[in-house]
């Protein structure tokens, strides 16, 4: 690459953040840094884009943009439109929380970073252990390094990197894959102060035996975990079953699909 890279930083605990904010001091190093993100926490919003009114951008200082919506809104004007031209990385994050295992499916954090991977650009997504009052200083220089390389080999179309680190000092790291992160489910229903019944979802993490392999192992034994997603979602597992299913009524049309390079 002849040119300086450029670099897209996103989050979902929003522009504020610190660690946005530590993790942008270490990228200024790896290339030309822009912020682009949400004007406030939009944590667990998953990756919604806003569809029913303007979106509104406010220059914070030069080169660092608050948007009025979620962190995919931000990445998707960020690398289309207010960049002078597309970035050659996309990260998200530091985000004061774990997303592992199945966290991903709800994270604004990796929501971002999924974005830009569908626009095309090389992604990151660093989360930390959440801690009241976070140490990023490792996770920014872990997301440098991941970052300079990651501009340098580049990652195949439709995959992305997820980075969780533990609190303290990490012990290297670990090319991991999805675990499960386990949480009690719970629904706890109150009344208001108008009689009416309102309710709040969702429990503490549930501590369970991890796989070995796995994002949760890695974290727990203090390793930085670097997992790599694939937006390719089709079911290997069920497009083989699947051609034996007949829906009454219906005539199946075709052959089944396969994964390219399947048997
Ligand atoms: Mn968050």
């Amino acid at each position: 690459m002849t040119d300086r890279p450029i670099i897209l930083l996103s989050n979902d605990d929003g522009i504020r953040a610190d660690g946005l904010q530590a993790v942008a001091q270490t990228l200024a190093a790896v290339g030309e840094l822009w912020v682009v993100a949400p004007d406030r926490e939009r944590s667990a919003i998953g990756h919604a884009i806003t569809l029913d009114r303007p979106l509104r951008v406010e220059e914070v200082r030069p080169r660092w943009l608050a948007v009025s919506g979620t962190p995919a809104d931000s990445v998707y004007l960020g690398t289309l439109h207010l960049l002078p031209r597309k970035p050659d990385l996309v990260v998200s994050g530091i985000n004061n929380g774990y997303n592992l295992g199945s966290d991903i499916f709800y994270s604004g954090t990796v929501a971002a970073a999924v974005e830009g991977t569908i626009r095309g650009v090389p992604s990151i997504a660093v989360s930390i252990e959440f801690q009241p009052e976070p140490d990023f200083a490792a996770a920014a220089r872990f997301a440098a390094a991941l970052a300079r390389t990651t501009v340098e080999r580049g990652l195949p179309p439709g995959n992305l990197l997820n980075v969780n680190l533990a609190a303290g000092a990490p012990r290297g790291y670990a090319w991991t894959r999805l675990g499960k992160r386990i949480y009690r489910e719970q629904v706890t229903e109150r009344v208001d102060l108008r009689g009416k019944r309102y309710f709040w979802i969702g429990g503490p993490a549930v501590a369970a035996p991890d796989a070995a392999g796995t994002d949760c192992e890695a974290v727990r034994a203090g390793v930085v975990s670097v997992t790599p997603l694939d937006l390719e979602m089709t079911s290997s597992a069920l497009e083989g079953a699947l051609p034996e299913w007949r829906l009454d009524g219906f005539e199946a049309v075709g052959e089944p699909r396969k994964a390219p390079g399947a048997p």
